[in-house]
């Protein structure tokens, strides 16, 4: 067997933690999972009732345009029904985009710390990976990446805006800096990935959409993954161009979003009252996160999604290790170059006061 170089040095993607797996191996009978950013608040009631519908018809194969969620969407977003196209998740449209946009040993430009699939897909791809370093205040470091996409021309640059597992984000000043240089390079395509963009409290976070209505190699990555609670349905949407997104619909596999993800879609984006609740949760939950991080003197991160990322200032495996023993799952984030770092997944409020609780004993000892 001959293996290409750049797949030999890729390690699987290691997901959070799973409940049962935690239960049996520390033998517990109740375990808290807040490491993989999913909705505290459980399924929609109106997802389950469109699944249940959509159920009777799964011999078929699902609707390869995904008509009704493209009208829909369009709808929920304010962009033209062809600007629009969706995926097996977010994670199948950022290794489709490097799959079209780059050949092998042409490059995508994203910073230090960023979320992992743009590394690993282009890596899977066999394309370079050029990342500018962080800010102190770990977040994209604008002038930085300016200089690389001058330096190396890249073929795609990627924003994840909030950034995971960092929970930073870039402001409207900032990413027009960006876009001053960027903006309209019939070359190079800019992602902005915005899978938390709805819990985004920052009043300076830039609209996205004006950005893609005002450059012309703009696309925006969302999810129904994270506010929305579909992450095991696995849909995601892309906003771009039709010139761009005509030659996703060539390489995509016709049946990529299933027809219950296509259901569940459509009924998600209009149940106002399970949008606003995910929210309130999560905003309220943060806001006690920070206050019992700030009295135990821990340093965090003010994140602008539904997680904090912690410095517990020692070797963050031994910490997870020792709160996996009382039941708490959170995420070691080494992957990402932080060795005394957990990224905590906003939960709900008992969650968080265990999880908490559980942290505070053990970095007291
Ligand atoms: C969770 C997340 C996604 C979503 O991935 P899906 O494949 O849609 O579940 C995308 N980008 C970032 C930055 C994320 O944190």
């Amino acid at each position: 067997m001959k293996i290409s170089k750049s797949v030999m040095s890729l390690v699987p993607y290691k997901p959070g933690k799973s409940l049962d797996e935690t239960k049996r191996e520390y033998n517990l009978k109740s375990v808290i999972k807040l490491a993989s950013n999913e909705s505290p608040i459980g399924v929609s009631k109106k997802v389950l009732a469109a699944l249940q519908e959509e159920a009777q018809s799964i011999h078929y194969y699902p609707d390869p345009s995904c008509f009704n969620l493209k009208k829909a969407m369009s709808e929920y977003y304010n962009v033209k029904g062809e600007c629009l196209t969706f995926g097996n998740g977010s994670n199948e449209l950022i290794d489709l985009l490097i799959r079209i946009f780059c050949e092998p040993n042409e490059s995508i430009l994203t910073s230090k710390g960023a979320f992992i699939a743009y590394k690993v897909c282009a890596k899977a791809a066999r394309v370079n990976v050029i990342e500018s370093e962080l800010t102190p205040d770990l977040k994209f470091d604008v002038k930085a990446l300016i200089e690389l996409y001058k330096k190396h021309q890249p073929n795609l640059v990627f924003i994840a805006n909030p950034n995971n597992p960092t929970g930073t984000y870039l402001n409207t000043n900032e990413v027009e800096e960006l876009m001053s240089v960027v903006g309209n390079d019939e070359n190079c395509l800019v992602v902005f990935d915005e899978a938390y963009n709805e819990f985004v409290r920052a009043k300076d976070y830039p609209d996205s959409v004006e950005i893609f209505k005002k450059y012309k190699n703009v696309v925006i990555l969302r999810t129904l993954s994270k506010v929305f609670g579909l992450a095991g349905l696995r849909l995601g949407t892309l906003i771009g161009r039709p010139e761009v997104l005509d030659f996703v619909d060539r390489v995509r596999n016709p049946f990529n979003v299933n027809s219950l993800a296509q259901a569940a879609a459509i009924a998600v984006i209009s149940d106002v009252d399970y949008i606003s609740k995910a929210c309130k949760v999560n905003w309220q939950g943060l806001d006690y996160i920070y206050d019992r991080l700030n009295s135990l003197n821990v340093h965090y991160w003010k994140s602008q999604a539904n997680f904090v990322l912690i410095d517990v200032k020692t070797d963050s495996n031994v910490v997870y290790e020792e709160l996996l023993k009382r039941g708490v799952i959170l995420r070691p984030v080494n992957a990402y170059g932080f060795n005394t770092h957990l990224r905590m997944s906003v939960g709900l409020e008992s969650e968080n006061k265990t999880a908490l609780d559980a942290l505070e004993e053990i970095l007291s000892k």
